[in-house]
């Protein structure tokens, strides 16, 4: 059905462009997504030093989720001098452009994150961090440990890239630079979710949105990507289960919590492998359980603490059912009591299927065909999904790692020593810059 309707495109776009040649001549005209690609890759190595700059800038000036107010005073100015529309302070420090091409059509949205980690810089570079903040009531470092401060930038370099080629554009394009992805501090709302809440979505409203992020493990050229979910949903989970107390030589007297907290363990961390489709990865992991005071007395209660980790939106609620099922069974058949609290955090981030195969032919033409990998999902939780839950949404990994790095020995995201080779970074910008303008020009020839 995809396949067929981007055939059928593809057949209408080539048969406009050869009509376009002979009427006017022109070779030139027979390709105009050549021309505009032709555009972007000169006016990202226009930019490219330019880039660069504002990352060690920006790296050199990390500031904790909510805090971003540095960040977003530079993004928020560059965009007002290239002439967008800006709106400032969204979701605390969340900025947005609003960059309107020379002809009508469709609104796509390109995101970055902007906010640093409680990380101390271990790596040795002129622009290392040595920041230090508060964190949690404790004095911490702060790093860009998570490729955030590349993001931001690849992205300035994008608006700039665009500014400049943006008669020529049909359409709209949005470019949200978000606080918080690493989660705000306790008792603080943020990060994506916050800025759909006030609205960043709706006027002018995208009709797909395109994020990246760096990662150690493709090397500086290379961009990986994968239809479907990609990033984990991560959910908290917590169990109280409630026995009778009394002696521990004598059980039969009481209900024993700690006898049925451990079964309840066992039995949900085997949920993903046999009561959900294991074609779909997942995880439920147990990491606190309390419960008892001395050894011969059986409690009146036991705490389980954990996280429930899908790549699947169905799964995670098929996952999260389970769980709850399973928990109280236990508990009800050993006369105990399963109180369980599922708390939801980021939800699946999922490319979408039609979107991701649409624009893969983009990707390997910018980044040439066999530096485009198909990558593996993983785990971990991105705000992202918040986006892409609103409109169709695809999420790259765009390789950071030192050509002359072998694999293991690259510190991953999060680590003191996480390093990016900045050589990625202009491709990162012709990449994100390439999806918006031949997404706005698809959309635009498309019925
Ligand atoms: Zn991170
Ligand atoms: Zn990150």
């Amino acid at each position: 059905m995809i396949r067929t309707s981007s055939l059928t495109r593809t057949a209408r776009r080539t048969v406009a462009g050869a009509l376009a040649a002979i009427l006017t001549g022109s070779a030139a005209a027979a390709d105009p997504a050549a021309d505009r690609a032709a555009g972007i890759r000169r006016e990202a190595a226009r930019i490219e030093s330019q880039v660069i700059a504002w990352r060690r800038d920006i790296h050199q000036h990390p500031e904790l989720s909510n805090r971003e107010f540095r960040t977003a005073r530079l993004v928020a100015d560059h965009l007002e001098s290239l002439g967008m529309e800006v709106r400032r302070e969204i979701a605390h420090t969340g900025v947005v452009g609003v960059l309107r091409g020379g002809r009508p059509g469709a609104t796509v949205a390109l995101r970055a994150d902007m906010d640093a980690l409680p990380v101390t810089e271990a790596v040795d570079v002129p622009f290392a961090s040595v920041e230090r903040a508060t964190y949690l009531g404790r004095e911490v470092g702060v790093m860009h440990a998570c490729g955030h401060d590349a993001h931001t930038a690849i992205l300035l370099g994008v608006a700039d890239v665009l500014a400049s080629l943006s008669e020529s554009l049909p359409g709209t394009i949005l470019f949200v630079f978000q606080p918080a992805e690493e989660r705000p501090p306790p008792g603080e709302k943020g990060g994506a979710e916050l800025m759909l809440a006030e609205g960043v979505f709706d006027d002018p409203a995208p009709d797909a949105v395109f994020a990246l992020h760096a990662v150690p493990q493709q090397r500086a050229g290379e961009v990986a990507y994968r239809a479907g979910g990609v990033m984990a949903s991560s959910d908290t989970l917590a169990i109280t289960v409630r026995g009778r107390q009394t002696h521990a030589a004598y059980p039969w007297d009481g209900v024993d919590p700690i006898a049925a907290a451990a079964r309840i363990v066992t039995a949900i961390e085997s949920i993903p492998a046999r009561q959900v489709d294991v074609r779909i990865p997942g995880v439920v992991s147990i990491g606190s359980i309390h419960g008892g005071v001395r050894h011969n007395i059986i409690p009146e209660e036991v705490e389980l603490l954990g996280t429930i980790r899908s790549l699947g939106p169905d799964h995670r609620t098929a996952l999260h059912r389970h769980v709850r099922e399973v928990a109280e069974g236990i508990a009800r058949s050993t006369g105990a009591e399963a109180d369980v609290r599922i708390e939801l955090g980021y939800p699946v981030t999922v490319n979408d299927p039609a979107l991701t195969a649409r624009m893969l032919p983009t990707l390997e033409r910018v980044a040439g065909p066999e530096n485009v990998i198909e990558g593996i999902a993983r785990t971990g939780g991105e705000d992202f999904s918040f986006f892409a839950e609103r409109v169709p949404g695809l999420y790259l990994w765009l390789g950071v790692r030192p050509r002359d790095v072998e694999r293991e020995a690259a510190a991953p995201n999060h680590s003191p020593r996480f390093f990016v080779d900045e050589s990625a970074l202009v491709l990162g910008v012709r990449l994100m810059a390439g999806l918006a303008s031949d997404y706005l020009a698809l959309e635009s020839t498309s019925d």
